[in-house]
């Protein structure tokens, strides 16, 4: 961090304000003094140094950061690809690409057991369904709760499949003993005491982008849960808020490479919510596999019209067989397994 100070300062509020922040954010300082100016760098761990608090100072003319201000999700101090274990020994973000797909919402026992079954057999790793569903209005189907957790959990017994379902409150977390890989979605990306909760708990985290949030935010609520001691966190980019309004989303590709070169975390993307339409699910699932994504989140239903919640861009099992054929030719151009 480099601290510019105004140019009359005296010798001792120098001395002053480089001690209080040695103390403070116990960092080394570097002071040069130019004609007219003096800046002070900080050296060392400054993720905790609070530029605004710098900047407040009544000698400090200007603060910058050249530091990423998020460390544990950091690939400079973490070089080696995080790789997460599931309970059933499968392995994320170990180079292969991972497919989650299944339904937006579990509605029944025979819609989750039969998208499960389906799903399988096309080559998922992971079935997805929300239970506790985040809806823009409180008069749409809010999920099962309790009893879709219940049914998932049932589609695990059937098929073996992991699941993985969306987290909504720090008071739900009892119901999700079986649940493999909690989902936080993107309305709970910056729920800062949801996040910190789950950086607890000994459970994977699929840390979905908010709708409206940069690379640099997703990161440091990774690092929220993170810093809490949960260092098994998967970031998925699922289409963020532009101009365009052809698309529920824009799909932000270029976050896949960015996030990559940022951090070690495995990244995935949402095709699904990111365009709203079923039939650019395919062209955009091949771009992630290609642009490096570790994984894929695919909504399929076994009759997406009849679909409580996200039938416009759900699969058929059909369609998403097609999905896994073409992602297959990208990554193994890339000597990738699906
Ligand atoms: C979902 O996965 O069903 C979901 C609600 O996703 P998002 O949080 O990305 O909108
Ligand atoms: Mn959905």
């Amino acid at each position: 961090m480099i601290i510019v100070l105004k140019n009359d300062v005296k010798e001792l509020e120098l001395t002053n304000f480089t001690e209080y922040i040695k103390n403070k954010y116990n960092v080394g300082v570097h002071i040069s003094h130019g004609h007219n100016s003096t800046v002070v760098g900080l050296v060392g761990d400054t993720s905790s140094v609070d530029e605004d608090s710098i900047g407040a100072q009544s000698i400090v003319q200007s603060v910058k950061r050249v530091q990423e201000p998020y460390k544990k999700a950091n690939r400079k101090f973490h070089p080696d690809n995080t790789v997460i274990t599931l309970k059933n020994g499968l392995k994320i973000g170990d180079g292969s690409i991972t497919v989650i797909a299944g339904p937006c919402s579990v509605e029944s026992e025979e819609q989750v057991v039969e998208v499960a079954q389906a799903v399988k057999n096309s080559g998922a790793k992971i079935l997805r369904g929300g239970a506790f569903k985040p809806r823009t209005s409180p008069y749409a189907f809010q999920g099962m709760g309790a009893d879709g957790l219940e049914l998932l959990e049932k589609a695990n017994n059937e098929t073996g499949l992991p699941v993985i379902s969306e987290i909504m409150a720090a008071s739900q977390l009892p119901l999700f003993n079986d649940v493999d890989i909690i989902q936080v979605g993107a309305r709970n990306m910056q729920n800062f005491e949801l996040l910190k909760f789950l950086g607890k708990v000994n459970k994977p985290i699929l840390l979905k982008r908010g709708l409206a949030n940069t690379i640099e935010e997703l990161l440091m609520s990774a690092e929220y849960i993170m810093a809490s001691g949960n260092e098994n966190v998967i970031l998925c980019e699922r289409g963020i808020r532009t101009f365009e309004t052809s698309m529920r989303n824009t799909l932000d590709i270029s976050a896949v490479p960015m996030l990559k070169r940022l951090s070690h975390l495995p990244v995935f993307i949402d095709p699904s919510h990111a365009s709203g339409i079923t039939w650019m699910v395919e062209p955009l699932s091949m771009a992630a596999v290609a642009a490096g994504a570790d994984g894929l989140i695919i909504e399929v239903h076994n009759n997406p019209s009849a679909a409580l919640c996200d039938g416009a861009q759900s699969l058929t099992p059909s369609q998403f067989e097609s999905v896994m054929i073409n992602i297959k030719k990208i990554a193994s151009a890339l000597d990738k397994n699906v």
